[in-house]
């Protein structure tokens, strides 16, 4: 079972991959954005951290929807919003249980990702994080390792994509060939996961 300590090992996990990527994940968002993907993500998890310290939820839907409510006040930029709307639904679905199974966290996820959907009007293949954060969701089922590897796989295959959502799209054909920093920052995120559960 996963409780409210396996959450913030996520969060911690993810704000440290975050902080030591954010020129990565800044320099990806370059070429096809603004440069600003790696310090806007840096200073939410910061934000997230601090949070979490000083509030300390008791539920993992609570440290959720807190982490998620930081992101949306500090990030700024497309990713805050859709970030913050992920683990904000995340954690509503996963409600007040002091404990989840790894299904129900799967399934919670799921309707977190749907979220960012319907905020951002993004489709699997649009060149963003969904392209990340669909196969992580489809692939839970099988372990948070392979919840990883299919996010970091989904991450790589935005390269050949054109843009059609965000700031990338407006380059059109000329964001082809490159990366995505919000699909390759949702690997970071997924494999927190995989190593909150020391997997
Ligand atoms: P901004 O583009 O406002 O500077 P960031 O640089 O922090 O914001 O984040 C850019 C990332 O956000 C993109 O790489 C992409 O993955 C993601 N993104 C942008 N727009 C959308 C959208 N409509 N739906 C899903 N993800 C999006
Ligand atoms: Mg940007």
């Amino acid at each position: 079972m996963l409780d409210a300590e396996f959450f913030r090992r996520w969060m911690t996990a993810t704000a440290a991959s975050v902080d030591r990527e954010a020129e990565r994940l800044t320099a990806l968002d370059s070429p096809i954005g603004d440069a600003d993907h790696g310090s806007n993500l840096q200073r939410g998890f910061k934000a997230v951290i601090a949070a979490l310290e000083k509030e300390a939820p008791q539920t993992p839907g609570a440290v959720l929807t807190l982490s998620g409510r930081q992101l949306i006040s500090t990030v700024g930029g497309a990713s805050g919003p859709l970030y913050g709307t992920l683990l904000r639904r995340t954690g509503k679905a996963l409600g007040d249980a002091a404990e989840v199974d790894e299904a129900q966290l799967a399934e919670a996820l799921r309707a977190g990702v749907d979220a960012v959907m319907t905020l951002g009007g993004a489709a699997p293949g649009d060149k963003t994080m969904i392209d990340a954060l669909v196969p992580a969701v489809d692939a839970l089922g099988d372990g948070f390792p392979a919840a990883r590897t299919a996010a970091e796989q989904g991450a790589l295959a935005t390269t050949p994509l054109q843009a059609r959502k965000g700031r990338a799209s407006y380059l059109g054909e000329r964001s082809v060939g490159h990366q995505d920093p919000g699909a390759t920052s949702s690997a970071l995120l997924i494999a927190g996961l995989a190593e909150a559960a020391g997997e």
